[in-house]
């Protein structure tokens, strides 16, 4: 998969205006970052380029404005602490349709850097307008695409302007290409998936693909619970999706004639309470009294689950296994992702990870880094999974 693209790391970028797409979607209060690991992330390859003598206008998003300029939404706060990382200006296009942006970016020296104001201020970014795509190419040389976590939506800076000059594949992006093909693509078997989180019908499109890809699948999290109703389990107070059992039953179908093994909790942490130490059980799924939920997946459970991660060559993992936020109900996800991690760290396991709630369940596990490969891309990995092809990725293949 990974010779159908063409890689910045492989082009010579000196002297050439390099319009950077980058994700510095990132949580701010009051104009002040309050997580930047998307900018942290993709800082290596920035520098990479400007060393390389590459003259860069960094383009990226931020909420959703809406094609409304608004000012808590712009991205000079993020320019500024990013001229701190770098140690170098940044300075800020305002107005990116303008002449004086085309004489901005026409003024670099080699490894200077600036950085486009919020393309959604402009309603042609989202609505993936032609014009609005040209406007933004005419301000470079080459694209170069590096902002996997927007790469699920067709718009004017993922899309749209790879058909209007050369394009190529940033450094962080091509990790997570690389990360996501060793994982799914093309993976060392045998491959195990783990999938939580809250609900099944949020996951359908997961679940049927990864069936068809994996050799095992381990389900955790309230999204097991319909499963169980399924089999026909009173699952009592617990989450779970009633109308969703008859998917269930498809899944479930599906993933026999897949020769997927399906590994469905057997028991639980059972409590009355939604609430960090709350009083609980562990016991079996069928003696669930009235009024008792499953917040979490039992010790059995989490022993055949390790035990079949223990088995993998591959581990691929999205959603926590129970409700993570309050303890002790995240004890399943803290124990799976621990020997998820010791695998990994031994050399005998591929990890990736990604989507929704999965790197803070990581965080709490305290294990992160431990992993082969932490996505951050959120919709998008999930996109990945259920096997869809990325607007953003497509346009940049040969
Ligand atoms: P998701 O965004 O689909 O990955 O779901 C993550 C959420 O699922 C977290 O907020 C967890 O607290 C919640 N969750 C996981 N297991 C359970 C459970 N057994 N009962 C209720 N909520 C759960």
């Amino acid at each position: 998969m990974l010779d159908k693209f063409h890689f910045a790391a492989d082009q010579d970028v000196s002297g050439k205006i390099c319009l950077l797409r980058v994700d510095f979607n990132v949580p701010l209060q009051d104009g002040v970052i309050t997580d930047d690991t998307r900018i942290t992330r993709i800082l290596p390859g920035i520098k990479r380029l400007a060393d390389s003598g590459a003259r860069l206008v960094l383009l990226s998003h931020l909420g959703r404005p809406k094609g409304q300029r608004i000012a808590d939404l712009s991205l000079k706060p993020i320019g500024a602490y990013l001229a701190q990382l770098l140690g170098q200006d940044v300075p800020m296009i305002d107005d990116i349709l303008s002449d004086e942006a085309k004489i901005q970016c026409q003024n670099l020296a080699d490894g200077e850097i600036v950085m486009a104001e919020n393309l959604r201020f402009w309603a042609g970014e989202e609505a993936n307008d032609n014009d609005f795509a040209k406007a933004l190419a005419r301000l470079g040389d080459v694209f170069i695409a590096d902002a996997f976590s927007a790469a699920h939506r067709a718009h004017a800076s993922t899309e749209g302007i790879t058909h209007h000059m050369p394009s190529f594949v940033g450094d962080a992006m091509a990790a997570e290409l690389r990360a996501l093909s060793d994982a799914l693509v093309a993976p060392q078997r045998p491959v195990v998936a783990v999938v939580g989180g809250a609900k099944v019908s949020t996951k359908l499109s997961v679940l049927e693909n990864l069936v068809k890809k994996t050799d095992a699948l381990i389900l955790g999290g309230g999204m097991a619970n319909s499963f169980l109703g399924a089999q026909g389990i009173d699952m009592k107070a617990s989450l779970s999706e009633p109308d969703l059992f008859e998917t269930a039953r498809h899944i479930m179908a599906a993933a026999n004639d897949a020769g997927c093994e399906l590994i469905i909790p057997t028991d639980g942490l059972a409590s009355k309470e939604f609430a960090a130490n709350a009083a609980h059980r562990a016991i079996a799924n069928e003696l669930l009294d009235e009024g008792e939920m499953m917040l979490d997946v039992g010790p059995d459970s989490i022993a055949n689950a390790i035990a079949a991660i223990k088995g993998a060559k591959t581990v691929l993992w999205n959603g926590p296994m129970g409700a993570f936020e309050i303890a002790p109900f995240d004890t399943a996800t803290v124990a799976v992702a621990k020997a998820v991690a010791d695998q990994t760290k031994a050399g005998l396991t591929t990890s990736v990870a990604g989507g929704g709630d999965t790197v803070a369940a990581l965080n709490v596990a305290g294990v992160a880094d431990d992993f082969s490969y932490l996505s951050l891309a959120g919709g998008a990995f999930l996109e990945w999974l259920e096997g869809k092809t990325l607007p953003g990725i497509a346009a940049l293949m040969k």
